[in-house]
């Protein structure tokens, strides 16, 4: 058995904490940050404010995009801090520094509840690179250190997964609440348990699927997924997204499960190329030219009627390509169901949380994972770095 350290019942007044938190919001194909990205914002508040009201010294430390090691004017952090501070209702010191004198004269000006946030690590190549000497750096600027940065932590990057291992180290609120839901999801699920899985490809979600499988009831696929699968199990899909050939492992773990695994009927596709409108069709009438981009009303009807009495849904993956309009249906429709159902759901990953941000459907579900591949890292069981060195063992 294994124990999640947490602030509870630590005294930090005073102490010289050093909070990892992540708002690493989107940034464009430039690597600026794009407006947005609030939610990942006001998610890491709670510890924030928990340490100011406790008196705590807060030295904020987090990253923003690939600078790759380098200063990058446009991914300074002084904008979020801004925010944060906004979003706090207190001060707080940007200092334009990962290392240096300047930082530790600001830490050692650090009043009780004094909040300054350092320049984004990855400015700093040992941040990325996992370099011990960096982290034994930070922690020179700190008696703890909180991790409230989920999703940095299936990253073995220095101050998420070396920092916790020099100091006195405990999980934040955020941390503690994701661990607790998708930990929930993975090993008690309320049955019927029900995974969503679309997106892009296949390949990359293979090891989610693999992991998930056993433990749910039925699997509803969207997007490359749901392509692949029918191609699998016998349809003849055109010009739409799926894998040049599935692997062996797909097709085996496929047939293993095949009774969970509820299958597309019908489809909207992009007849020669005009994405700007989609026609239904069932997957009997496809053509070889035909492309699919998102599931159709028969299908989701379907999905519907399996979400209705599901206990359990975890969502990762837009149904259909819902950048554009007309193939932004499934998901939509698919949304509104887990709504109007009994289930406890659980959603995530980047582009499927932008999608129900954009479509202003975030408060549909119960938990909105503030982890894109740290959710599907720890949905895969995959290692997480950053996670380990917060346990205790207890007996
Ligand atoms: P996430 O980032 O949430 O894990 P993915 O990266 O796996 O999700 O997939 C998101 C992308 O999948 C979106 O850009 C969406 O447009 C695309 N997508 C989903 N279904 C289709 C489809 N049928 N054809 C093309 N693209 C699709
Ligand atoms: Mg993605």
């Amino acid at each position: 058995m294994r124990r999640l350290r947490t602030l509870q019942g630590v005294a930090v007044r005073g102490k010289r904490v050093l909070t990892r938190i992540d708002c690493n919001v989107a940034v464009d194909d430039d690597g600026r940050p794009v407006a947005g990205g609030q939610q990942r914002l006001e998610a890491v508040i709670p510890t924030i404010r928990d340490l100011h009201q406790r008196g705590a010294r807060i030295v904020l430390l987090l990253h923003l995009g690939r600078p790759g090691g380098k200063v990058v004017e446009g991914l300074r952090v002084d904008d979020l801090a801004r925010r944060l501070s906004l979003l706090l209702g207190v001060p707080i010191q940007y200092v334009p520094e990962v290392c240096g004198p300047s930082v530790r004269e600001a830490v050692d000006h650090l009043g009780e509840s004094d909040i300054v946030m350092l320049e984004n690590l990855r400015f700093e190549p040992g941040e990325e690179a996992g370099h011990e000497d960096f982290a034994r750096e930070l922690a020179l600027l700190g008696d703890l250190y909180v991790n409230d940065a989920f999703g940095a932590s299936h990253r073995a990057h220095a101050s998420v997964s070396i920092l916790p291992k020099l100091l006195p180290s405990y999980a934040g609120q955020l941390l503690a609440r994701e661990i607790a839901v998708l930990s929930g999801v993975l090993e008690r699920p309320a049955h019927p348990a029900v995974a969503i899985v679309g997106g892009v490809k296949l390949e990359t979600k293979l090891r989610l699927l693999a992991n998930l499988l056993p433990r749910v009831d039925h699997l509803l696929p969207g997007g490359g997924i749901a392509n692949t699968l029918l191609v699998i199990s016998g349809a003849s899909l055109g010009g739409g997204l799926r894998e040049r050939e599935p692997s062996a492992e797909i097709r085996s773990l496929f047939a293993a499960h095949r009774s969970k695994v509820l299958l597309p009927t019908d489809v909207r596709v992009a007849r020669g190329g005009d994405t700007s409108r989609a026609l239904v069709l069932p997957v009997s009438a496809l053509r070889s030219t035909d492309t699919v981009l998102d599931l159709g009303p028969g299908t989701t009807a379907a999905y519907c009627r399996v979400l209705r009495s599901a206990r359990t849904c975890v969502w990762n993956g837009p149904l259909g390509r819902f950048e554009l309009p007309a193939f932004a249906e499934a998901t939509r429709d698919v949304a509104r169901c887990v709504r109007a159902s009994e289930t406890f759901s659980v959603v995530g990953g980047g582009d499927t949380v932008r999608a129900f941000t954009e479509m202003d459907l975030l408060d549909h579900f119960d938990h909105v994972s503030t982890g894109g591949g740290a959710m599907l890292a720890f949905l895969e069981a995959a290692p997480m770095p950053g996670l380990e060195p917060l346990y205790d063992k207890v007996h």
